[in-house]
């Protein structure tokens, strides 16, 4: 026990982050970045925005952004709020629309921030399980509650519920948020943002981290009903006034405008996950279908771990959680088809 140490942080069990290995040539499958690059468009405005205006404050409203993704969205500004990738939105989210007395419900196998910003704020939850076929049932989604959350597709699994599924879960709550984590929505899956304006206490959260090639910008955003955003614009503004930097408001705002580069690049992933899912099912895994930019598969006959161990020695990382129910699968990212290439070939020779 640290004597300096707060009793909120002795309590703290905190997330911990897909390994980012500092070596070189290893095929990254472990984090769900993209494997293209970012929008050069994008990479241009970062660099015009490189300039002496950089000793000024950012804009604390980050208003060009706000009105970007309006734009792209077809939403009104004061829909949307913006932060420092979307575990900070979601942060905010927890402490200012999740946090009740009665308890936040969400999948038992899900993003697995959940559980620790509910330890950090204190936020009572109830956890429900994924169904055999790890498919979330929102008939399950009953009983008192103070909020739920849950990712669209969800994590780590990618399966998806449809566009009904979500409205019927909202429609069935009207007293209480209910939350979409759309982070992977862009590989396929059907995006609730056109929901938003019909119902008052959905929000819907995404990012630019993964189908738009910019993890290391950090920046996310919601979209939802303007009450909602106020909720969190008053969570930000007790927080970080500036929590976007000059450099990440530019190079977001010419991502989302830059549509051609997104639509080619999901496209290219979309092609390779199914490429890559065919192919492992020859090998004899078990693959679940997926509509995000990784999938979640298991072999009946081989360890996951042991698998994810001697992909390693062939310097290929993907991703295993020790974790009930899933300690047999394996997440792996979507990488290029030369990456997925590789893969398939190193999975063929461990399995020979
Ligand atoms: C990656 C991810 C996020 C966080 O993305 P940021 O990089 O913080 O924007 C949020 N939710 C889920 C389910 C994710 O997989």
């Amino acid at each position: 026990m640290n004597p300096f140490w707060s009793d909120v942080v002795h309590q703290l069990t905190p997330y911990v982050p897909g390994e980012q290995p500092k070596v070189a040539n290893l095929i990254k499958l472990n984090t769900n970045e993209n494997p293209y690059p970012p929008s050069p468009k994008a990479l241009a405005a970062i660099q015009a925005a490189t300039a002496d205006t950089l000793r000024l404050y950012p804009d604390p409203n980050a208003d060009v952004l706000k009105g970007a993704i309006a734009a792209h969205y077809g939403v009104a500004t004061n829909q949307v709020f913006v932060g420092n990738g979307s575990d900070e939105v979601l942060a905010h989210v927890f402490l200012g629309l999740l946090k009740h007395a009665k308890p936040l419900l969400f999948p038992d196998i899900s993003y697995s921030f959940y559980p620790v910003y509910c330890g950090l704020y204190a936020v009572p939850y109830r956890t429900i399980p994924l169904d055999d076929a790890y498919a979330i049932r929102i008939e399950e989604y009953v009983g008192e509650c103070g909020a739920i959350i849950l990712p669209n597709p969800n994590a780590p699994t990618g399966r998806a519920l449809d566009l009904d599924a979500i409205r019927l879960l909202a429609h069935n709550h009207p007293e209480v948020p209910v939350v979409i984590d759309e982070a992977y929505v862009d590989f396929g899956a059907q995006s609730a943002v056109c929901l938003v304006r019909d119902l008052p206490n959905l929000l819907v959260v995404q990012t630019l981290s993964k189908s738009r090639s910019l993890a290391g910008l950090r920046v996310g955003f919601a979209i939802g009903d303007a009450g909602l955003i106020e909720a969190l614009e008053r969570v930000k503004n007790s927080f970080n006034s500036y929590p976007m930097d000059r450099l990440a408001l530019a190079g977001a705002v010419a991502a989302i405008e830059d549509r051609e580069h997104f639509e080619t690049t999901r496209h290219a992933i979309i092609a390779s996950r199914e490429h890559l899912t065919a192919a492992m099912t020859r090998l004899g895994f078990e693959v679940i279908p997926s509509t995000a930019n990784f999938i979640f598969a298991r072999h009946p006959q081989r360890d996951a771990g042991e698998l994810a161990s001697a992909l390693r020695e062939r310097a290929i990382i993907v991703r295993h959680f020790k974790a009930a129910r899933i300690d047999q699968h394996l997440r792996i990212t979507i990488g290029t088809e030369a990456e997925c290439a590789a893969l398939v070939a190193a999975l063929e020779a461990i399995l020979d």
